[in-house]
């Protein structure tokens, strides 16, 4: 087990957006990435709300390590699509709406996931994925929750972790005011403020 994922804040509010901050920061092309191969990707959806069950994740690892080529290209793909949804949703964040070339790429990709997706009926009907050990599952659970979270999602509280002093991570504020505005203290909201208090007290001795 990778311990820098188990540790790893998630703090999006939805899957998408958690996916979107498996890099340490938006703002720092150096930024740390969390998700080094696919084996990563999918231990980290198997430790998220609504992700992986231990049983898919058990059979994607295994899938991987006998097509390990196609694990890789796989993965890359979720990464593309990981810098393609960070556009997306840091341009809603702003009240902008995405470039046209994003747009049109995030409609294939959101097209070709939801094509997999079948209806079980039952006293609730529910989705499930066509291919069980499709390696692709873990990006077409993400693309599910991108789309859920346009449609449905409040736009008022998709918010930005600001810069200077924040790292761009995106998330969905669930305060009752609207008045979150780091995507945790300890990550950097702590560290604005002590900036601030220092900021303060130099300006106080000159
Ligand atoms: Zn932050």
């Amino acid at each position: 087990m990778n311990s820098d994922l188990a540790s790893i804040e998630r703090v999006g509010g939805s899957l998408c957006l958690d996916f979107v901050n498996t890099r340490a920061s938006h703002f720092d092309p150096e930024a740390r990435e969390y998700l080094a191969g696919y084996a990563d990707l999918v231990e980290w959806l198997g430790g998220c709300e609504g992700g992986l069950d231990a049983r898919t994740a058990a059979r994607l690892a295994a899938a991987a390590r006998a097509h390990p080529r196609r694990a890789a290209s796989a993965f890359a793909h979720a990464r593309s699509v990981r810098d393609l949804l960070q556009r997306v949703f840091a341009a809603r964040a702003h009240a902008r709406a995405p470039a046209p070339a994003d747009l049109d790429a995030f409609n294939r990709e959101a097209a070709a996931a939801l094509a997999h997706r079948r209806l079980a009926p039952g006293a609730h009907w529910h989705w499930y994925w066509d291919e069980d050990d499709a390696l692709e599952q873990p990006l077409w659970q993400v693309l599910a929750s991108a789309v859920e979270l346009l449609q449905y999602g409040e736009p008022a509280r998709l918010k930005q972790c600001p810069a200077p002093d924040g790292c761009g991570w995106l998330f969905h504020d669930a305060s009752k005011n609207q008045t979150r505005r780091w995507c945790s203290m300890r990550m950097c909201g702590n560290g604005a403020k002590a900036r601030r208090f220092q900021q303060r007290r130099r300006d106080a001795s000159d």
